[in-house]
């Protein structure tokens, strides 16, 4: 009997020296110990010993069951460790490998336009806040006082996702691409962190005809400022320091009435053209006006705020929007914000 128990033993330990996976650990142990458990066969003679050899085999038994247990328990270690250690090699970083030098790669316009962005208005206190490109029609539209039926819907015309994954959604509750950063705007406020003070920099996608000012996704800016006593004033005086520090002091804002369905009142803002400095008759980027639209602005609906269960009776608010590629264009005198998404490398390589 004793020299079963012995042979199990080696086999067990030979098995156990050609394990390479934690996978054939768990079926070795669970034939030895669990399953089938071989020890159990061995067991059943032992009613056919004396006393004293029933006790000594009994405890040999149990000897060769706790060892297994603990050499299965160290295996199980050292292949966990085996296993991380590959995984470390395999997904390394060296992060003392030299940086590519400075001629392979180039920040984009729209990057470095985004981050001084971001800069000046951290530096007026703003928090920046991000949001998926993926939105569900309720934040895109609904919330912002977008309903089904409304003509905006027009204007804001966007790229659903597939039937078969909105098929089954609810109203409301179906994925598209994201026609604006205003949905972020909710999901902020839907947290209710008062005062909210935050710009939302991102991607944004319209089914649009393209030409010079219009692509089908772009880059935005919005803004909004919600907490007591907010005044349009405020909303002039940011925008105004905004563009100055970005473009140049001798930047002219001009404010135009607007309407827009989650905002009252509202305004679209131009600023003077600084590719043809308001002379060039042929200018591609301003038509020959002179002026660029760049911006947009409001004092943000109530009904969006009560949406949000924010009280429009205590608190007011503004919001501003600003296309980021268009800045990108007169900042570094582009013609065209089209280019930014063509992939031009004499484009790019020039920054
Ligand atoms: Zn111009």
């Amino acid at each position: 009997m004793q020299n079963k128990l012995k042979e199990l033993k080696q086999k067990f330990i030979s098995n156990l020296k050609t394990l390479k996976v934690e996978e054939e650990l768990e079926v070795l142990e669970n034939n030895l110990l669990w399953k089938k458990w071989e020890l159990n066969n061995i067991l059943k003679w032992i009613k056919d010993l004396n006393v004293d050899e029933k006790k000594t085999v009994w405890v040999e038994a149990n000897k060769l069951k706790n060892f297994i247990q603990e050499e299965i328990s160290k295996k199980k270690v050292e292949l966990e460790e085996l296993k991380y250690n590959e995984m470390d090699e395999r997904e390394a970083i060296d992060v003392t490998i030299n940086f590519p030098s400075k001629e392979l790669w180039h920040k984009h316009p729209i990057s470095i336009t985004t981050s001084l962005m971001e800069e000046i208005f951290i530096s007026l206190g703003f928090k920046v806040e991000d949001g998926p490109h993926i939105e569900i029609e309720d934040y895109n539209f609904e919330k912002l006082n977008i309903p089904d039926d409304h003509p905006a819907r027009d204007v804001w015309d966007t790229f659903w996702i597939s039937d078969d994954i909105n098929k089954n959604r609810k109203i409301w509750d179906k994925y598209l691409l994201r026609t604006h950063t205003s949905p972020v705007q909710v999901r902020t406020m839907l947290k209710w962190e008062l005062p909210i003070k935050i710009i939302v920099p991102g991607r944004v996608f319209r089914y649009e005809q393209e030409d010079s000012r219009h692509t089908c996704n772009f880059y935005q800016l919005e803004g909004l400022v919600v907490w007591k006593w907010v005044t349009f004033g405020d909303l002039k005086w940011t925008l105004d320091t905004v563009m100055k520090k970005l473009l140049g002091e001798w930047v002219e804002l001009r404010f135009r009435p607007s309407i827009f369905p989650f905002t009252e009142p509202s305004a679209e803002i131009d600023i003077s053209c600084q590719i043809c400095k308001q002379s060039d008759p042929n200018c591609r980027m301003c038509s020959g006006t002179g002026w660029v639209e760049l911006l947009w602005a409001w004092m943000v609906h109530p009904k969006v705020l009560t949406d949000c269960w924010i009280d429009p009776e205590v608190y007011s608010w503004f919001a501003f929007g600003i296309w980021i590629d268009r800045i990108a264009a007169q900042k570094f005198w582009v013609n065209s914000s089209r280019m930014f998404y063509q992939s031009k490398l004499k484009l790019n390589e020039q920054f």
